[in-house]
């Protein structure tokens, strides 16, 4: 069997153009959505995560708040920082680009966004909400890959969810959502204490990879005509790229393909999702404080 390749970008471009029209309606009521983004040092891919989130805003008619800090700004400078934002009424939502430098306590500074402009769920509150299935923001990439299954026409109810990697960000939130009433997976939450991971994974109908290491699921762990989706993001040395690297998912790509029913290149296939749902989640933030919707 030869895969079908999803293509995240066709996918994630409906998405954007729902949050445009959103955002649309929004201007017409003299509202425009807008995100504060705050980027402490100079990581080139946090850099690169950073201007792209904030050219797709552009693109749907909303705007961003670009706040570059520098590496030794101190923790309590960062939360006051986010608590000028918290009181901004012109600002719905708060987003700090991740990872931080060691001396600040990310947790803590998580922790000091206002969860009504939590637009990337990693709040305890939105935490809370989404185990408990309340209302709330979800992780832009757990609802990106939902996001996908549902539009594939995977179908989830019933079928064995494997999901590799428990981050709060990535495998936890996602291994919670597949198991929502909606979606009805069986899932089974596979990590570095796992022992014989190729074992579970073959069990899986739905593979999901969030272990940030290259090619560790290659072709001989996976069920024939499973459903594929590489999370994973590894920059590999390639000294014949441009860049001197080049983007390789969680999943060895080309053998896999031979024997999934789907499967997500890396890149151009969870990563544009995880833009898209950040745009809803602003227009959603936006939205709730105007009063446009309860
Ligand atoms: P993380 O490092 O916080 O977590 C990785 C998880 O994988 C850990 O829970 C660990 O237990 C598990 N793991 C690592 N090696 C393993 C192994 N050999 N066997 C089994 N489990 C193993 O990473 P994260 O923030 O969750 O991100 C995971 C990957 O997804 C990274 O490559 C990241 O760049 C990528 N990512 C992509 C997007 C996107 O939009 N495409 C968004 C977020 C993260």
């Amino acid at each position: 069997m030869a895969a079908i390749v999803i293509d995240g970008k066709a996918v994630a471009a409906k998405v954007k153009e729902d949050a445009k029209a959103r955002a649309a309606g929004l201007r017409e009521g003299g509202i425009i959505p807008c995100l504060a983004v705050l980027l402490v040092g100079e990581d080139p891919a946090s850099l690169s995560y950073v201007s792209a989130k904030e050219q797709a805003l552009a693109e749907a008619g909303m705007a961003s708040k670009d706040i570059r800090l520098p590496r030794e700004i101190t923790e309590e400078e960062l939360i006051a920082r986010i608590a000028g934002f918290n009181a901004d009424p012109a600002i719905h939502g708060i987003l700090v680009q991740l990872p931080l430098p060691g001396h600040i306590r990310e947790d803590a500074v998580i922790a000091a966004i206002d969860p009504a402009k939590d637009v990337d769920g990693f709040h305890p509150v939105s935490a809370g909400n989404l185990l408990l299935g309340r209302p709330g923001f979800i992780p832009c990439t757990p609802a990106g890959v939902v996001f996908l299954l549902r539009e594939l026409g995977i179908p989830t109810a019933g079928a064995h969810a494997v999901v590799v990697g428990r981050s709060n960000i990535v495998g936890r939130p996602l291994a919670n959502l597949l198991t929502r009433r909606d979606i009805n997976a069986t899932v089974t939450i596979c990590h570095t204490g796992t022992v014989d991971l190729a074992r579970h994974v073959r069990e899986a109908d739905i593979l999901i990879a969030a272990a940030g290491k290259p090619a560790l699921i290659t072709a001989e762990m996976v069920r024939e005509g499973a459903a594929v989706i590489d999370v994973g993001v590894n920059r590999v040395a390639d000294p014949q790229a441009k860049k001197g690297y080049r983007l390789r998912g969680d999943v060895d790509f080309g053998p896999v393909a031979e024997k999934a029913a789907y499967i997500t290149p890396v890149p151009g296939g969870v990563g544009p999702l995880t833009i898209a749902m950040l745009l809803q989640n602003v227009v959603d933030a936006c939205r709730r404080q105007t009063s446009v919707c309860p």
